[in-house]
């Protein structure tokens, strides 16, 4: 069996061309050249703007001129990744596929499942002869993978549309109605440098082994981040004794939850064994207040000679009193969509660096721009208390559910009518490109879905086959029955 027998062989085949053209992420100049040779060949008007991003448009079928125009939106590019034991050149070679029972699959590297299957059912629809349809404007975005940034830059007359179809959702039967916002804030303290007390005890504490997971899509799982325990184990000892602290460093990645913490904390000999003392009480708690997955936490002190300079007693206390003050986790859930999480902040890393600064970065994400920003409001004000400089980037904008949406209506009835069950209807806690879509045009009402993807952006990448012929068929019934301007 063979990509070219699977069916329906329309879709499949056109996927099975794709997957031959190199198309990683910023390098998508010969899948633009195949998209554009692809239009002329059919004879459809085809435009690109100077992100690369392509459109081909698509007369309605005779009879269907008066139905609201569909923007079939999928992104070219895919991520590149191997196993080590692989010879592959993801700029020059084709992707081997291979089918395994329900399975289609790459030798060794990605697929290039997402998007690319999306990519395929919009040369699909623009080639069939069959397919009923309104006006169709095929949008294929450049640079999804890494930042989004083909959409950012996209020619907003490229979005002038009725409807968006977003063709690069990950499970069928679920519809995607919405995306988080997001920006960062970031707070830098600058700290004096003393001596430190050379007759103190000195240790470094350690936080680790906690579980980590992504800021979106893992943050309603109330992870513990080891900067927080960090700062609730610094704060409590510090209310036992004068501290000094000489290091500090957590997290890593503004949008990962931090798995490490670490600092090199010094205490009145007197004090030493509250150090410890501490430690045990905090860790004991944490066993009754943390996720089943994060019980394995690690708390550990050991001590260590004597640091010649320390941050100074004031700058110091302010970090600590500031990182345990700063909000982390979900901040508001969504109104309506019931169990989703609508607003969130990450207290995501603590780095010294150079000029005597430590940097403190947050991340805020939220489908409502006004609580995305009243959040950032938030921990800029604990930084500013703490008397640290505060600054948010711009970020880039969320998609907030509609319930009130036609096509999500419309989409649920032909769902219904040919499924026999009803879609699951999500919003997802992470950007999408259709943030910045509905940022370019309000008007635009807009859905996502594809067929089933399972590990993406790795080389277990695969795509579900029978999937794939259930969401065509329910991709034609919907252009079939797209609303009337
Ligand atoms: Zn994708």
């Amino acid at each position: 069996m063979e990509i070219k027998d699977l069916k329906p062989s329309l879709i499949w085949g056109l996927f099975d061309q794709i997957t031959a053209v190199p198309r990683p992420s910023k390098k998508e100049g010969k899948i633009v050249a195949f998209l554009l040779d692809f239009a002329k060949a059919h004879g459809l008007e085809a435009e690109k703007d100077e992100a690369l991003n392509v459109i081909i448009r698509k007369p309605a079928t005779p009879g269907k001129e008066q139905l609201q125009t569909v923007i079939l939106q999928s992104h070219v590019d895919m991520v590149c990744e191997k196993n080590s034991d692989v010879q592959f050149n993801f700029e020059t070679d084709p992707i081997q596929t291979y089918i395994d029972g329900e399975w289609l699959k790459a030798k060794g590297t990605t697929l290039g499942g997402d998007d690319g299957i999306g990519v395929a059912a919009a040369l699909a629809i623009l080639v069939s002869k069959e397919i009923e349809h309104g006006p169709i404007i095929a949008l294929f975005t450049t640079d999804e993978e890494t930042g989004l940034t083909g959409a950012n830059a996209l020619n907003p007359a490229f979005l002038q549309g009725d409807i968006l179809l977003n063709l690069d959702s990950e499970e069928w039967g679920e519809f995607c109605v919405g995306c988080a916002g997001g920006k960062n804030t970031i707070g830098t303290f600058t700290y004096q440098l003393e001596t430190a007390p050379p007759d103190y005890f000195w240790f470094e504490v350690q936080i680790s082994n906690l579980k980590g997971g992504h800021s979106g899509s893992d943050i309603h799982k109330e992870l513990g981040n080891a900067n927080k325990i960090l700062a609730r184990y610094l704060y409590a000892l510090s209310q036992q004794a004068p501290i000094v602290l000489s290091k500090i460093d957590g997290g890593n990645l503004h949008n990962a939850i931090a798995r490490e913490a670490s600092a090199t904390v010094g205490i009145p000999i007197a004090s030493k064994e509250k150090a410890s003392v501490q430690l045990n009480l905090l860790q004991a708690d944490l066993l009754t207040e943390l996720p089943a997955e994060d019980r394995k936490v690690q708390l550990n002190i050991q001590s260590t000679t004597a640091p010649a300079h320390a941050i100074d007693a004031k700058t110091g206390t302010n970090l600590i009193l500031a990182l345990y003050a700063l909000p982390h986790g979900v901040m508001g859930w969504s109104f309506d969509m019931p169990g989703t999480v609508e607003t969130s902040t990450n207290l995501a890393s603590v780095k010294m660096k150079e000029d005597h600064k430590i940097v403190v970065t947050t991340s805020q994400r939220s489908s409502t721009a006004s609580a995305k920003n009243s959040t950032a409001n938030m921990v800029t004000a604990v930084f500013k208390l703490a008397g640290a400089a505060a600054k948010s980037s711009d970020g880039y904008p969320g998609w907030k559910p509609n319930p009130d949406s036609a096509i999500l209506h419309v989409s649920e009835a032909v769902f219904e009518r040919l499924f026999h069950k009803k879609p699951l209807i999500i919003s997802i806690h992470a950007g999408l490109e259709c943030g910045l879509f509905k940022e370019k045009n309000p008007k635009l009402d807009m859905i996502s879905c594809g067929p089933t993807i399972m590990g993406a952006h790795s080389p277990e990448e695969r795509l579900e086959i029978p999937t794939v012929e259930k969401w065509w068929a329910f991709l034609v019934e919907l252009l079939k029955n797209i609303p009337a301007k």
